[in-house]
C-alpha cells in the first residue's frame, strides 16, 4: 500500500554554500528518491538536491551538496 502523498510537501534544507537555512517543496509524485538542482534563495549558488521520502510514513529527507 502506499502512502504516498501526492501534494507538494513543505521541507528545509541547509545551502551547501552559505549555510543558510532554505525553505523549499517537494513534490513526492516525483518518486522516493530524487535528485536536482535547486538555487540557493539566499546566495543564489547551486545546490544539488539529494530528497527521499520514506515510503511508509512519507517523510521527507533532504540535504545539499555542492554542484561540481
Ligand atoms: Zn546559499
Amino acid at each position: 500500500m502506499l502512502l504516498l502523498s501526492e501534494s507538494n510537501m513543505p521541507a528545509t534544507y541547509f545551502c551547501a554554500v552559505c549555510g543558510e537555512e532554505i525553505e523549499t517543496i517537494v513534490d513526492p509524485s516525483q518518486g522516493y528518491q530524487q535528485q536536482y538542482i535547486e538555487d540557493c534563495q539566499v546566495c543564489c549558488r547551486p545546490n544539488v538536491l539529494n530528497v527521499t521520502v520514506d515510503p511508509e510514513t512519507g517523510e521527507i529527507e533532504i540535504w545539499s551538496e555542492f554542484e561540481e
